[in-house]
């Protein structure tokens, strides 16, 4: 499936982004005052831009029309009026199992361990690879229109999964299972079966995909096969996915097993790295922290998810003063109930306030940061989740001509404080539109919600 990359010119449009470096602002055609209309200097506010996309990238980001024009060298390109419109990085979703969609509101008011031992391993044991497919489906339907463009997945018949990503043009790093029963009965990983995942969807498919490692908890295996799954990792340099201290009662099994808490038994078995995805972390400590700062694991906050389950509150102050990169996940369908990041953004900035009784701590910046270009970052992505010259064309277009959002005042304060998905008018990935002024162009939505409501029914039948 080939999508048409597009080349549009976006008109005298409001531009917000973060900066991996103060030093990219270079790369933007503004006056030092544009820049100053952010109390962070690792953010860019830019009114009455001209934005150029040209083969999946963007060509121009500035104030000058004419130059802006130019990048399009004589070849076609669409333009979008960009009135009462703010451009910026579409997000990423860095924790969730896409496929748990098809649960969704029939799997609530349990708490964690039981949530999961019996009510939902026993409904996933009837899963097949049609279900995840649809499944999946629906869940990137519901994640473009609330403005993410890409997503990492834990699940199970990750080919399922990855190809349904693949499809709806969507960016995805996807976790490979990789383990099955040996002959002594026991559970053991199959390298071959993880080598090939890994170089069928990245050497045919890398602009989109990217792979990882499913090391569900330290809760779950024997020690034997972490040791094998890390084995894995470094013959492979494949990244990883793992839940990390998400309950105390996780913590405490832990210390009580191996003498050490999550993070650090995990890193004795050879786990974390700065591929590692941990979702998570309610429960750490300054000695956790430091680990995965040292590690340079990317964390991956869930707060709808820890409310909803019962599980706590991280701390994601004491995170990033200790110097971790935090990034946005919604967790599966089944454990918040939806996939909408604008939510999280604003709930993980709320809790961090009231946690600390500090009102300046964990930003709007800081926030668009988490659910953009840390989120990016941490799934593999390079160059993404910016919105720079020559950085991919990743994007999300949100009307701001509502009562909501009036007066619009500070842009980042907009969006996480006051914005609803409801409001995102387009999302591009890789220089393609997913939506397209509220039309989904790479899914049949219609019938994805009839499928997601077959297949869901028959989980119960
Ligand atoms: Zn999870």
């Amino acid at each position: 499936m080939i999508h048409r990359k597009n080349n549009v010119l976006f008109e005298r449009i409001k531009v917000i982004t973060s900066l991996p470096d103060a030093a990219s602002a270079d790369l933007l055609d503004i006056e030092e005052v544009d820049r100053l209309n952010s109390s962070d200097k690792l953010q860019a506010v830019i009114n009455d831009a001209y934005v150029s996309v040209v083969g999946g990238k963007f060509a121009y980001v500035g104030k000058d029309r004419a130059k802006a024009v130019n990048v399009f060298d004589n070849s076609k390109y669409d333009i979008y009026n960009g009135r009462d419109l703010v451009l910026w990085s579409s997000m990423a979703n860095t924790h969730g199992h896409i496929p748990m969609t098809l649960m969704r509101n029939q799997t609530d008011d349990h708490n964690l361990h039981d949530w999961l031992f019996n009510v939902v391993f026993p409904m996933e044991a009837r899963l097949t690879p049609e279900h995840v497919y649809h499944g999946t489906v629906l869940g990137l339907a519901e994640m473009i229109r609330s403005g993410t463009g890409a997503a990492a997945d834990m699940y199970y018949h990750s080919n399922s999964v990855a190809q349904a990503a693949l499809e709806a043009g969507f960016r995805l790093n996807v976790c490979c299972d990789g383990k099955k029963e040996g002959a002594d009965g026991k559970n053991h990983v199959v390298p071959e079966e993880i080598s090939d995942f890994q170089s069928h969807w990245q050497e045919n498919f890398g602009d989109l995909i990217r792979t990882s490692l499913l090391v569900h908890s330290v809760y779950l295996y024997e020690p034997y096969l972490y040791r094998e799954l890390a084995q894995q990792t470094s013959d492979l340099g494949i990244s990883v996915q793992v839940h990390i201290s998400e309950t105390q009662k996780e913590v405490d099994d832990c210390i009580a097993k191996y003498g050490r808490r999550p993070p650090a038994q995990l890193d004795n078995f050879g786990l974390l790295s700065d591929s590692t995805i941990a979702a998570h972390c309610v429960f750490l400590d300054d000695d956790d922290r430091a680990l995965l700062a040292r590690r340079g694991v990317t964390v991956a906050h869930n707060p709808s998810s820890n409310f909803k389950l019962g599980s706590g509150f991280a701390d994601i102050d004491a995170m990033i003063k200790a110097g971790i990169r935090v990034s946005l996940g919604t967790d599966g369908a089944a454990s918040n109930n939806n996939l909408n990041l604008y939510q999280e953004m604003r709930l993980a900035g709320f809790l961090a306030k009231g946690l600390t009784k500090d009102a300046s701590c964990l930003t709007a910046p800081q926030l668009i940061r988490m659910a953009t270009y840390n989120g990016m970052r941490g799934l593999g992505f390079d160059n993404t989740g910016c919105i720079l010259p020559g950085w991919t064309a990743d994007l999300q277009i949100v009307d701001t001509n509502n009562a909501a959002m009036t007066p619009l005042g500070n842009i980042d304060a907009a969006l996480v404080y006051s914005a609803d998905s409801n409001y995102v008018e387009s999302l591009m990935v890789d220089g393609v539109w997913l939506m397209y002024k509220k039309e989904l162009k790479t899914i049949d939505e219609e019938y994805a919600i009839a499928e997601a409501n077959k297949f869901s029914a028959s989980l119960r039948a």
